[in-house]
C-alpha cells in the first residue's frame, strides 16, 4: 500500500513510524519497518494499526541512522505479522518493503525453492529478498543484486531495500509511485508527498525504470541501463 524509507545522520526509527502515520489515510491491514544499525538489521512488523507498530517499537526499541518502512494491504497472503512488510532473505542480510504485484511470483518462488530458498511468508513480494541474495552470493556488491534482481520482476513494484552493510537505501519503480524528499539533514522515500512532508517540501518525482541510491547526504537517480539521469526538485506548497 505504501513505502517509506529515510537515510539520516540520527536514529531514523521514529520518524520512519511518524511517516507510516501519515500514510495512514491509503488504507492498510499491517505495518512494519527495519532499520540498520550496528550489528545488522533489526525488524519490528506487525499485522493492524501503526499505534500497533508504535507501541511494539516504543517496548523494544530499535535504533539506526536507515531504514524503511512499509503500510500493507495485502493483495497476496491474508493480513498476519509473518506476512506484513519488510521482507527478509534466507541470511538476513538485506530486508526489502514492496508496494504493488508480482505478476510473476508462482515461477519465481517455485525456482527459488528448487534452489533451496526457505520462504517464511505467503507473499508475492518475498521473491525479491531471495533474488538479492542469490546475486550477492553470486559475489554482487548489494548495488549490483538489487538491479540484476529486479530485471527478473513482472507487474508493478515499487520497492526499497537496505543492506545490513552499507549505509544507503536502494529504491525503485515500475508502475507504482515513489517521491523523493531532499532535506539538508536526511533523506527520505515515500509512495506519496504526505508521508514526509512534515520533514521537508522539497521533492523528486521517480519514473518507471529509475534505481535511486540515496545516502544521509546524497543521492543517485539512474535509468534501467545504470546511466545517470536528472530529475527536477520541485518545492511542494505546504499549503497544497
Ligand atoms: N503485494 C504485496 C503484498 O501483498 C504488497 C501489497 C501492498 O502494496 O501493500 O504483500
Amino acid at each position: 500500500c505504501g513505502i517509506t524509507a529515510r537515510v539520516g545522520t540520527e536514529d531514523s526509527s521514529e520518524s520512519l513510524v511518524a511517516t507510516l502515520e501519515n500514510l495512514e489515510y491509503r488504507g492498510y491491514d499491517s505495518a512494519g519497518i527495519a532499520v540498520k544499525n550496528g550489528t545488522g538489521l533489526k525488524i519490528q512488523k506487525r499485522e493492524g494499526q501503526v499505534a500497533a507498530l508504535r507501541a511494539a517499537v516504543a517496548e523494544n526499541r530499535l535504533e539506526g541512522d536507515l531504514g524503511i518502512g512499509h503500510t500493507r494491504w495485502s493483495t497476496h497472503g491474508e493480513p498476519s505479522d509473518a506476512n506484513a512488510h519488510p521482507h527478509v532473505d534466507c541470511s538476513g542480510r538485506v530486508a526489502i518493503v514492496h508496494n504493488g504485484i508480482i505478476e510473476n511470483h508462482t515461477e519465481l518462488r517455485r525456482a527459488l525453492e528448487a534452489r533451496g530458498h526457505e520462504f517464511r511468508s505467503d507473499t508475492d513480494t518475498e521473491v525479491v529478498p531471495h533474488l538479492v541474495e542469490e546475486r550477492l552470493d553470486a559475489g554482487d556488491d548489494p548495488e549490483t543484486a538489487f538491479r540484476t534482481a529486479i530485471t527478473e520482476l513482472e507487474g508493478s513494484f515499487a520497492l526499497a531495500m537496505i543492506h545490513e552493510d552499507v549505509d544507503s537505501v536502494f529504491a525503485t519503480r515500475t508502475g507504482s509511485p515513489l517521491v523523493l524528499g531532499v532535506s539538508d539533514d536526511a533523506n527520505y522515500l515515500a509512495s506519496d508527498v504526505p508521508a514526509f512532508l512534515e520533514y521537508t517540501n522539497r521533492v523528486v518525482y521517480l519514473e518507471d525504470g529509475d534505481v535511486a541510491v540515496l545516502t544521509a547526504d546524497d543521492y543517485r537517480i539512474t535509468d534501467v541501463d545504470g546511466f545517470d539521469v536528472s530529475r527536477p526538485v520541485e518545492t511542494v506548497d505546504w499549503a497544497a
